[in-house]
């Protein structure tokens, strides 16, 4: 496996010249938290964006605020610095772990807000272009997806700027502990998983409905199983294999296929 690890704006330089090298396939990794690596050992190439400074104002106007975020901060503390200065617009993302690079790559969202719904610009590196600062309108956000309109191959997300509303301190963090807290009793997330399994598909009621009416709440394999809690979990009980997780979905995806007629794409991202 080769690992690159890019703390600042020069080690980009460095990347581009031994990006050819790193193979066709290259991880961009966040803190793989919406991630199912497979058993065994192979050739892997992995660039993670570390940079993490603590996010800056750039703009007040009125009752809203510009801040600047470099991807390499976790959500959670990003959540946590809007809490301390009464900024409002990510207590829904409470919960969901991962750095702001991987939230805005997934267009990471929950209980109605995505990354993308709070953002006014996003600055990317890709190989051809080098860094380049997006407006919302080069961007293109769907559910679960972010694709730059401009360039369709691999890049990285090394900052943001999001929108917030200035709130007291007290209300956001309250709405963020009820998030947190509405999350918590309805699925599994203090347990080992990646996130949700499936993207709820289109025309359908929710993956884990179908997911829990076709047998699968609970159903184990290996020391891996779908949780009691949520159905579109996989929970890794300590001895689990990604072999037993990856044998559980297609078993899912074909029951659910039989019985319902939907066809489940995933969201976690097997690597
Ligand atoms: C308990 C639990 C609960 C969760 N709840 C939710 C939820 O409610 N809603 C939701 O949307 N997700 C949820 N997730 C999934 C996951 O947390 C999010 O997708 C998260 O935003 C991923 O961030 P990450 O840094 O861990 O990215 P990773 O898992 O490392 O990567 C995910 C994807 O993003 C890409 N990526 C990561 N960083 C960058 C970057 N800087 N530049 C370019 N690409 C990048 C990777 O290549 C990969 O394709 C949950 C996961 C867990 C474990």
């Amino acid at each position: 496996m080769t690992a690159y690890y890019a703390q600042d704006y020069l080690d980009l330089e460095t990347l581009a010249e031994i990006w050819p090298e790193l193979g066709p396939d290259v991880l961009i990794l966040g803190r793989g938290s919406n991630i199912l690596f497979q058993d065994g050992i192979r050739e892997l190439s992995i660039v993670v964006w570390e940079k993490n400074d603590h996010p800056i104002v750039i703009k007040e106007v009125e009752d809203k605020v510009v801040a600047l975020v470099d991807a390499g901060m976790s959500l959670p503390g990003l959540l946590r610095w809007c809490a301390g200065h009464g900024f409002s617009g990510t207590e829904r993302m409470a919960g969901i772990p991962g750095s702001v690079g991987g939230a805005i790559a997934m267009n990471a969202g929950s209980y109605g807000v995505e990354a993308g719904d709070i953002l006014s610009s996003v600055t990317v590196w890709t190989p051809e272009s080098g860094i380049m600062e997006l407006e919302t309108d080069g961007l293109n956000f769907g559910y679960r997806t972010f694709k730059i309109t401009s360039a369709p191959g691999p890049f990285i997300v090394l900052k943001a700027c999001f929108i917030f509303e200035k709130d007291d301190p007290w209300a956001v963090r309250s709405r963020i502990k009820e998030f947190y807290n509405r999350k918590k009793s309805a699925q599994p997330i203090l347990e080992n998983t990646a996130g949700c399994v499936f993207k709820n598909p289109d025309g359908f009621d929710p993956a884990g409905f179908l997911l829990e009416q076709a047998g699968f709440r609970g159903k184990t394999k290996g020391g891996v199983c779908f949780s009691d809690k949520h159905a579109n979990f996989l929970v890794n009980k300590g001895n689990g294999s990604s072999q037993a997780a990856l044998e559980l979905i297609t078993e899912a995806r074909e029951a659910v296929l039989r019985i319902f007629g939907a066809s489940l794409e995933l969201e976690v991202r097997v690597v």
